[in-house]
């Protein structure tokens, strides 16, 4: 069997591939890979809604059987592909089943990724699939003292959720504060504030270097300085590893994710989207891999789009993110490079609800909204516009700031 467009991976990205494709008038046939058993779900809500249990699991799906079906595709559940010829436009899943295609998109996500050198023990968890989020939510309940390895989304909200369900929670993190990497060091020392607030004890500088255990059963997280922290149940929250095992040898250029040009495009008639893609590879830049929700589904529409011919140019997102705390929702459009000058644009630090701007060189690169969606409904538009030319935003001198760091 051949299919004209084959897509590994049914969560947000592929299934926006299929959307988009059918929404452009494709009428060619869609076969759609998943390795999960369950029907496209999102994952999101799996350390906020689900994890605390305010939503079934099954709210997170992602469509109605109806909408599936209306889709037309061939959504193969449980097939997980296993080896790909990409010259003989090949795909083998683990079943031994073949599979040929005249276009390839792969999709394929993260796997969570583990402490090195330690085998997983009863009361350990990652957090990636829905059956995750049931396994960590018994753990949680069961759980009197928690420990969460790492400060970042995930980690955080999974923190957050924990410290809801009335667990003593204890965060350790290698760097200074939390979401470093997504707030920079004055906003990432609200959210830590944020946090310690809420009683979750925060131990940043703080590296883990592997799990205790006894009879099978973890009993806490070992620190850098040798101590023990101990805890009924652990979180490894630090990050995840593009799902590419399976392409070794295939001849794709694999570096920490599927390497793309600025269309996505992996190889002749082979493109990636979602959290696996690394795209914008080319001469002297290895391109760039997102890992948020918005970006599987733009590229995965993105990619429908170039397909068909209908893409007005190469892949540039601006990226964005969002996480919810402890009913505080931040927002970040862009990015906060370290060194970057933030500052207060609108709103105040003290009410908690504000909007800062990040600006390196005299140019707007980030935009953080907390808890203040509305205002921030221009804030991407504001980055598109300034993305080509670097050139100072109209809004930084019109509207009272506040400094937090750096020099803009
Ligand atoms: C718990 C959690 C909370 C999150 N919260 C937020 C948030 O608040 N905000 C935000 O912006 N982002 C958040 N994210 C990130 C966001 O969910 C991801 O960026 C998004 O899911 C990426 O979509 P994707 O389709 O690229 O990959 P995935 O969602 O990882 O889907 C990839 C799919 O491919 C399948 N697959 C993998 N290998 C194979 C194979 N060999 N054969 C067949 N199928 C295969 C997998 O089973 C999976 O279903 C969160 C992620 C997690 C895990």
């Amino acid at each position: 069997m051949t299919a004209d467009v084959l897509v590994v991976g049914a969560s947000a990205g592929g299934l926006a591939v299929a959307e988009g494709l059918r929404r452009h008038g494709f009428t060619g046939t869609i076969t759609l890979l998943e390795r999960e058993r369950e029907p496209p779900y999102d994952r999101p809500p799996l350390s906020k809604q689900v994890l605390d249990g305010r939503w079934p699991p099954e709210r997170a799906q992602l469509r109605t059987g109806a909408e599936l079906d209306a889709l037309g595709a061939d959504l193969r559940l449980g097939a997980e592909a296993a080896a790909l010829d990409v010259p003989g436009h090949r795909l083998t899943l683990r079943d031994g089943t073949v599979l040929g295609y005249r276009t390839l998109v792969l999709a394929t996500g993260l796997h969570a990724r583990r402490l090195p050198g330690r085998p997983p023990v009863a009361g350990a968890y990652t957090l990636r699939s829905l059956g995750d989020s049931a396994r960590l939510r018994a753990g949680l309940l069961a759980a009197r003292r928690v420990v969460v390895v790492g400060a970042g989304v995930l980690g955080c909200e999974i923190a957050a959720t924990a410290r809801g369900l009335g667990r003593e929670v204890t965060v350790v993190e290698p760097a200074a504060h939390p979401l470093l990497g997504l707030l920079g060091p004055a906003l990432g020392a609200e959210l830590a504030a944020l946090h310690t607030e809420h009683g979750v004890r925060l131990l940043t500088d703080t590296p883990a270097t592997g799990l205790t255990g006894e009879a099978g059963r973890v009993t806490g997280v070992r620190t850098a300085s040798g101590a023990v922290l101990p805890a009924d149940a652990v979180v490894v929250a630090v990050g995840g590893r593009p799902a590419t095992d399976w392409l070794a040898g295939s001849g794709l250029t694999l570096d920490d994710g599927v390497v793309c040009d600025d269309r996505c495009r992996a190889a002749p008639d082979v493109y990636a989207v979602g959290d696996v893609a690394r795209f914008g590879a080319g001469p002297g830049t290895r391109g760039v891999r997102l890992e948020n929700r918005t970006n599987a589904t733009e590229q995965g529409l993105y990619v429908a789009a170039e397909l068909l011919g209908a893409a007005r140019g190469p892949y540039r997102p601006v990226p964005y993110v969002w996480t919810d705390q402890f009913g505080t929702r931040i927002q970040v459009h862009g990015t906060v490079p370290a060194g970057a000058a933030v500052r207060i644009a609108e709103g105040s630090l003290r009410e908690r609800k504000f909007v800062a701007h990040a600006v390196t060189g005299g140019r707007l690169v980030g935009v953080v909204g907390w808890n203040s969606p509305g205002r921030l409904r221009t804030a991407r538009a504001l980055l598109t516009a300034v993305a080509p030319a670097p050139a100072p935003p109209s809004t930084t001198a019109t509207t009272p700031t506040t400094t937090l760091t750096g020099d803009p």
